[in-house]
């Protein structure tokens, strides 16, 4: 292994090491961001549900560990690590990850998406931990609180914005990667990960409120922070904005109402008739309770 490799590999296990400390549950990667120990249970043919019970490592996630001599040992058994996941929703800190992708080639602003959200659920985003992505994108780091089991989910709080909850990883600072090094966001190396806003915690952990309970925005206001949402699209985002806002608004059950005031708020932005029907069509489409036969 070339001296780089080793170097590598030992200032992975430094900055692993570092937030263990910290009660952050780390395990190995590779330089493709996936558990860098294999499974155990990589041959064997029927699916296999261990996670980890077998006492085995290689059980990605599952192997994350605080405990310093184990981290030791994972990365001794992964010698070419070239950085660390951190477990999300373990205690003490149950973590939640943002993940905000800067995707500007698309015009997908999740960052200004995000303020969006949080302007229409009246929270602020709190100064917190901030891990800078090597293709630009950023990590806020939020902890939940004990009993609110936030799940994993892509694009679903709006077009670029991921979440990783309980069963997910972050990529940890320090860590590198075949597309670089992720880095703490300067100034945030010294706060400590700020508890999630409330606003946005429900948004969350949408399944612990029942459909319409007393308090909850009404289906139709709703709707106008959709259409808001699509009127206030950029050029280059006028479609995935489009597409999402239908999608939420088909999953809510209103967005065979909310079609028209839709396919308006997106010509206003420039897209053609067609093109926006197209698009709230394929939202219905891709939304619409499979039925199993
Ligand atoms: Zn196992």
């Amino acid at each position: 292994m070339a001296t780089t490799d080793r170097q590598t590999a030992t200032l992975a296990l430094a900055h692993a090491l570092s937030a263990a400390e910290r009660g952050l549950p780390v395990f190995p990667l590779s330089a493709t961001k996936l558990p860098a120990l294999r499974s155990p249970h990589r041959d064997e043919r029927a699916p296999v549900h261990c996670r980890g019970a077998c006492g085995l490592p290689g059980h990605g996630v599952h192997d994350a560990t605080t405990d310093p001599a184990a981290v030791r040992a994972l990365f001794a058994a992964a010698p070419r690590a070239t950085g660390y996941g951190i477990a999300c929703g373990r205690p003490p800190h149950r973590l939640i990850g943002i993940d905000l992708d800067i995707d500007t080639d698309h015009g997908n602003d999740s960052v200004a998406a995000l303020q969006h959200l949080a302007l229409q659920h009246l929270f602020t985003i709190p100064a917190t931990v901030t891990v800078l992505t090597p293709s630009g994108g950023r990590h806020l780091w939020l902890t939940g609180p004990s009993g609110a089991s936030v799940s994993n989910s892509a694009g679903r709080l709006a077009p670029g914005i991921d979440v990783r909850g309980a069963g997910g990883y972050l990529v940890g600072p320090g860590s590198v990667t075949t597309h670089g090094r992720y880095r703490l966001a300067p100034g945030t190396a010294h706060l400590i990960p700020a508890p999630c806003p409330r606003g946005l915690l429900r948004l969350l952990t949408p399944r612990q409120h029942p459909a319409h309970p007393a308090g909850r925005t009404p289906p139709a206001r709703q709707g106008q922070g959709l259409v808001q949402f699509v009127r206030e699209a950029h050029e280059g985002q006028r479609n995935t904005r489009l597409f999402w806002a239908a999608c939420r608004a088909y999953e809510h059950g209103f967005g065979d109402d909310l079609a028209e005031a839709l396919t308006d708020a997106a010509m206003r932005t420039g897209l053609t008739e067609q093109e926006a029907r197209a698009a709230i069509a394929s939202a219905a489409r891709l939304t619409t309770p499979r039925r199993t036969p």
